[in-house]
C-alpha cells in the first residue's frame, strides 16, 4: 500500500513538476511574448517617443515655431508695430510731411500767392498802371475826341472827304498866293460860268452835285464827309476851300466845277491833277492822277459823256494848297446847249453823282482805306 501512494505521491509530484514546468514555459512564453510585445511596445513607445519626441521637437519646434513665430510674430507684430510703428511714423511723417507739406503747401501757396499776390499786385498795378495808361490813354482819346483832334473810334477806318462845290453866291475878292510860299498871285475866286440855256449858275450846280455825293458817300457808311461850303452866301477863296480840307485832315479833296467857254460847240468831261513836277504838292501828284482818272472813267460810264481826258494842272491854287490828293473835276460845258441841260436834269445829275461816287469808292478799295 505505501509503495501505491509512493508511486501515486511520485506521479503527482511529477504532474505537478510538469505542470509548473510547462507553467513556466508558458510564462516564460508569455515573458517572452511580454518582452517582446514591450519591445514592440518599446518600439513602438520608441516609435511613439519618437513621435512624441517628434512631437515634442515639432511642438519644441512649433514652440520654437510659435515662439519663433511669436518672435516672428513678435518681431512681425514688431515689425508690424515698427511698420504700424513706422506707418505711423511714416503717417505721423507723412502727416507730418502731409503737414509739412501743407505747410510748404500753405507757405508755397502763401508765398506763391504772396508771390502771385505780388505779381498781381505787381501785374494789378500794371493792370492799374496799363488801365490807367490806356484810361489815360482813353481819357486822352476822348479828350482829344472831345477836343477834336481825333475822330472817333468808329470813324477811324472811315475815309475822310472833302468835297468843295466850286464858287460861291458871292465871290471872294481880291488875290492869294498860288501856292505855299509862292509870290505868284491868283484871283481868289471867280463867279464860274452858268448855263447857256438854263442860265442856272454853276456854283448852284456845283453844290446841287456834291450835295447828292456827300448823301451817297454817307450813306454807304465807308465816308466822312466835309463840305467847304453848304450854301452860296459866304465868299470862299481858293486857299481857304484848301485850308478846310487840310485842317479836317481830308484823304482826298474833290472839286466839282462846270466848263464854259465861248464855243457851244464842245462838251465833255475831264479831271485836272498836279503834275509830279508840281512845286508845292508834287507828292500827292500820283495819288491825285489815280484819283482823277477813277472819277473821270467812273462819271462817263455813268453818264455816257464824252471824256476829254486828264489834265496835269499846277495852276490851280485851290489843288496847290491842298495837302492831301486832289481832284477838280469838270463834269461838263454849261457852255453846250445839249451839256446844260443834261446838267440841269435830276436823273442826269444822280448818274453825275453817282459816277463820282463809285470813282472814289475805286480809289478807297485800291488804296485800302
Ligand atoms: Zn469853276
Amino acid at each position: 500500500m505505501k509503495n501505491k501512494v509512493k508511486k501515486t505521491s511520485v506521479a503527482l509530484c511529477l504532474i505537478f513538476c510538469m505542470i509548473l514546468t510547462l507553467s513556466a514555459c508558458s510564462n516564460l512564453k508569455t515573458t517572452s511574448k511580454k518582452h517582446a510585445s514591450e519591445k514592440v511596445a518599446d518600439a513602438d513607445d520608441k516609435a511613439e517617443d519618437k513621435n512624441d519626441n517628434k512631437y515634442v521637437a515639432t511642438a519644441i519646434d512649433d514652440n520654437n515655431n510659435h515662439d519663433t513665430d511669436q518672435v516672428k510674430s513678435q518681431d512681425s507684430n514688431n515689425q508690424e508695430n515698427a511698420q504700424i510703428n513706422s506707418q505711423d511714423n511714416k503717417k505721423d511723417n507723412k502727416n507730418d510731411n502731409k503737414n509739412l507739406d501743407e505747410n510748404n503747401l500753405n507757405n508755397n501757396i502763401n508765398s506763391e500767392k504772396k508771390s502771385s499776390d505780388s505779381a498781381e499786385d505787381k501785374e494789378g498795378k500794371s493792370k492799374d498802371e496799363s488801365q490807367l495808361g490806356d484810361g489815360d490813354k482813353s481819357e486822352k482819346k476822348h479828350n482829344n475826341t472831345s477836343s477834336h483832334v481825333l475822330p472817333p473810334v468808329s470813324d477811324v477806318k472811315r475815309m475822310v472827304v472833302c468835297i468843295d462845290p466850286g464858287h460861291s453866291g458871292v465871290v471872294a475878292s481880291g488875290t492869294e498866293p498860288i501856292g505855299p510860299g509862292s509870290s505868284e498871285e491868283k484871283l481868289k475866286d471867280t463867279s464860274g460860268t452858268s448855263g447857256c440855256v438854263t442860265k442856272i449858275p454853276e456854283y448852284k450846280l456845283t453844290l446841287a452835285l456834291s450835295k447828292k455825293l456827300k448823301n451817297l458817300l454817307e450813306e454807304d457808311g465807308n465816308y466822312m464827309v466835309i463840305m467847304t461850303r453848304t450854301d452860296h452866301k459866304d465868299p470862299l477863296s481858293c486857299k481857304e476851300r484848301a485850308s478846310i480840307a487840310n485842317k479836317a485832315d481830308a484823304d482826298i479833296f474833290v472839286r466839282i466845277h462846270a466848263d464854259g467857254i465861248d464855243s457851244q460847240d464842245v462838251n465833255g468831261v475831264s479831271a485836272h491833277y498836279p503834275t509830279k513836277n508840281n512845286p508845292y504838292v508834287s507828292k500827292y501828284s500820283e495819288k491825285s492822277r489815280v484819283l482823277s482818272e477813277f472819277l473821270l472813267e467812273s462819271m462817263c460810264h455813268e453818264t455816257k459823256a464824252t471824256s476829254r481826258g486828264l489834265f496835269g494842272r499846277d495852276d490851280l491854287s485851290g489843288s496847290n494848297w491842298a495837302k492831301m490828293p486832289v481832284s477838280l473835276i469838270e463834269v461838263g460845258f454849261m457852255s453846250n446847249p445839249q451839256e446844260d441841260k443834261l446838267l440841269a436834269d435830276e436823273k442826269y445829275r444822280n448818274k453825275i453823282a453817282q459816277g463820282l461816287f463809285k470813282g472814289i469808292e475805286k480809289y478807297r478799295k485800291k488804296y485800302d482805306k
